[in-house]
């Protein structure tokens, strides 16, 4: 990921405004028209609760694997320890060869579907792949590479079993969305720009409703930017989920236009929001070294995080 200029500080007015704007207006619906039962369900239902302990614990087992760089063997073994944790779900791979300014490397991308009752998709990524320049450093990615390959394993553990009375759930662990040399449009996000063109080709990508990125979501000073890049009103959306837990003060303090997975699919229309702290240590001292470490995050950030794009995922099933 990338941060393409420098992040302005946003006034907290501005983001309370476009909340306000995209908050459901239920109240509002024509007294003729009665609301169904279904449609009233959000304000009864439990809020989402991860289990961010298991999920930081996947963070810790991911990171201790060491370096995670495309066509490594802790790659391979990360591959299978995701494959592991998905036994009995219905899972696809998206698997290629790029060719980069460094070489040509393995690329595969992991999907696991969880059907709905509901005509249309709900696509979470997260990227699984750590530096290739940053292999021989002692880069680890904990948080980069760590956090979103565990909280997509912590989702398909709440996924898992139960009847989805919503739209489907797709987890897609991407592979390749770090640069093999230096971030440009084409050295970089090698499996998201497959995978978009190839849901492009087959028609899938008209059928989702949103795609949401997790990147970086576990540092314990948790700020996650508003990403000038994604989709508003889904970012305004996401906002309305964490206000609705009480989590809203670890949302769009800043913003910023954001590189990362989402980009191939913004760029073809498809409704995305980049959920991602790029504030990482004072500065960002952190992010891209061998400071990246699991003594910097926090369960909480993982259960802020988690929870409430669980609940942005039941506010879409209502729509
Ligand atoms: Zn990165």
């Amino acid at each position: 990921m990338q941060l393409l200029v420098a992040m302005a500080v946003a006034t907290t007015a501005a983001c309370t405004k476009g909340t306000d704007a995209a908050a459901p207006a239920k109240s509002e619906s024509p007294a003729t028209t009665p609301v169904p039962p279904e449609a009233a369900a959000p304000d009864n239902a439990p809020p989402p609760h991860i289990d961010s302990k298991r999920a930081f614990r996947y963070t810790a087992e991911v990171t201790a694997f060491g370096p995670r760089y495309m066509g490594s063997e802790n790659h391979k073994k990360l591959e299978h320890y995701i494959l592991d944790h998905l036994k009995g779900d219905q899972v696809e791979d998206d698997a290629f060869t790029a060719d980069t300014v460094e070489g040509k490397f393995p690329v595969r991308n992991i999907i696991a579907k969880f059907p709905g009752t509901k005509d249309g998709i709900i696509v979470i990524l997260g990227h699984y792949d750590t530096v290739y320049p940053l292999r021989n450093s002692g880069f680890v990615g904990a948080n980069d590479g760590g956090s979103s390959t565990a909280i997509l394993l912590e989702y398909a553990n709440q996924l898992r079993g139960k009847k989805r009375d919503g739209y489907s759930v797709w987890l897609v662990w991407t592979d390749g969305e770090e640069a093999v040399r230096q971030w440009t449009n084409t050295d970089s996000v090698y499996g998201a720009r497959h995978l978009a063109e190839k849901w492009e080709k087959d028609g899938t990508l008209k059928k989702i409703k949103a795609l949401m990125v997790m990147d970086m979501i576990a540092d314990a000073d948790l700020d996650i930017v508003r990403d000038t890049n994604s989709t508003p009103s889904l970012l305004d959306l996401i906002y309305a989920a964490a206000e609705r837990l009480g989590y809203q003060s670890h949302f769009y303090a800043s913003q910023g236009p954001i590189a990362d997975d989402h980009l191939p699919f913004v760029k073809r229309g498809v409704p995305s929001a980049d959920v991602i702290d790029l504030d990482y240590g004072y500065n960002n001292v952190f992010h891209h070294t061998p400071q990246d470490t699991m003594d910097k995050l926090s369960p909480k950030s993982l259960e802020i995080v988690g929870d409430t794009i669980l609940e942005t995922i039941h506010m879409l099933d209502q729509r």
